[in-house]
């Protein structure tokens, strides 16, 4: 019988970030995670050419959470990568978050800031009443952007038009009049100088923190004695699907070597209407690897699958507070994580929700 103050089920940014805080409190803790590594889906790790690749796909930080940056900055530096996204219409690479370059290429102007305001204005189309995700995109930016930028992305990455979709998946598009072309605003952006894993590695590196891997914790849980349980895999799998399954949309990924320097302009490019995949990743833009060939990754979305992201419609988040209530009946046990609350949190939000768990722990 293995006995721990604590036990944590997932080694990703939730379960590390609450071990750590446990640890650095002098509880024991046992980590358990069923992959053969640590760092959860922001596992990355040299490839065969020393490339720094994420093997479930792209992850940037960005917060303006200043305790979640000072917490992190104690596991890592940060590079000053600033994200930036292009997307692939109409045979033209154009930025997203649409900008002043976005619509001028698109549409082959030469719009100032005033210009383009006025463009926008009579593109929009008044909507009384915002039901879905469409109507959240045209009523911001009109019905030709929503088709060449939204419609079949949203259809690519979902399994649906966004008219299906809750309005809070798209609750505003980011629409700028000048020429910023950074993805993300917030204050404190970049990369971990040396990757998550080295990240989470030095965050889980400590003597009350033990860690287990190519475990399943619901397979060997009558084997373990604990005070606390935290929880950061699919609630409805700890409950044994007794309400039905949560369903989640699955990501495919596509390594490929690509013999140049650089494959495209951007770490990002999106192709919302050509090709199966819905994007593709070049991860040099943002490790700054000096190498005469670079790795690339083609993301297609599907509905079977690892779980990635929560689908987010009515009837799944009411499938949801049914585990939700079941879980908060039990004692000493807790749920957390993008998987335990079924809910899509970036980085910075899984840190900032896993260290208000500790405090309610303390
Ligand atoms: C494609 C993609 C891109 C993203 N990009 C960004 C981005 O750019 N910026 C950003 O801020 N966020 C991004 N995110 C969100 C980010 O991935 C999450 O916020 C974060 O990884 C969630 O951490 P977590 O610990 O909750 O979950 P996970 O990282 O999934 O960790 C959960 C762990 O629990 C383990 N586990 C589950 N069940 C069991 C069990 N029964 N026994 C043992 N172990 C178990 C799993 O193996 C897993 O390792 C992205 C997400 C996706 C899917």
């Amino acid at each position: 019988m293995l006995d721990f103050e604590n036990i944590i089920v997932g080694a990703g940014l939730a379960g590390s970030t609450i071990a750590r805080l446990l640890a650095d409190k002098g509880d024991s803790v046992l980590i358990i995670d069923q992959r053969n590594h640590i760092a959860g889906n922001t596992y990355d790790f040299f490839d065969e050419n020393e490339i720094l690749v994420q093997k479930y796909g792209p992850h940037i930080f960005h917060t303006n959470n200043e305790d979640v940056w000072i917490f992190l900055c104690r596991f890592t530096e940060w590079n000053d990568y600033k994200h930036r996204v292009l997307a692939y219409v109409d045979g033209k690479k154009v930025p997203v978050p649409i900008n002043q370059d976005t619509i001028n290429i698109l549409y082959s102007k030469s719009y100032d800031t005033e210009e383009l305001i006025e463009f926008y204005n009579n593109q929009k189309i008044d909507i009384a009443e915002i039901k879905n995700s469409r109507d959240v995109i045209v009523s911001q930016v009109g019905e030709d952007i929503y088709e060449k930028i939204f419609k079949n992305y949203t259809k690519k990455q979902w399994g649906v038009y966004p008219e299906e979709l809750e309005p809070e998946v798209i609750a505003r598009v980011p629409v700028r009049t000048n020429n910023d072309s950074r993805y993300f605003t917030d204050r404190y952006q970049g990369m971990p100088q040396e990757g998550y894993t080295r990240m989470i590695q030095n965050m889980l590196d400590h003597p009350k923190i033990k860690i287990l891997l190519n475990t399943d914790f619901l397979e060997i849980q009558n084997e373990l004695k604990f005070e606390k349980l935290i929880f950061t895999g699919c609630i409805d799998e700890f409950f044994k699907f007794k309400f039905g399954k949560l369903p989640y949309r699955c990501l495919n990924f596509k390594f490929e070597t690509v013999d140049k320097e650089f494959y495209q302009e951007a770490a990002v490019v999106n192709y919302p209407n050509d090709y199966d995949f819905t994007r593709i990743t070049e991860f040099k833009h943002w490790t700054y690897q000096k190498r005469p060939n670079t790795t690339i990754v083609k993301e297609y979305s599907s509905a079977e699958g690892d779980p990635y992201y929560p689908v987010p419609q009515k009837e799944n988040y009411k499938l949801y507070e049914k585990y939700k209530k079941e879980a908060e009946s039990l004692e000493k046990i807790y749920f957390a994580g993008r998987l335990g609350c079924y809910k899509y949190f970036n980085m910075d939000k899984v840190v900032e929700e896993s260290m208000k768990l500790f405090h309610t722990l303390y």
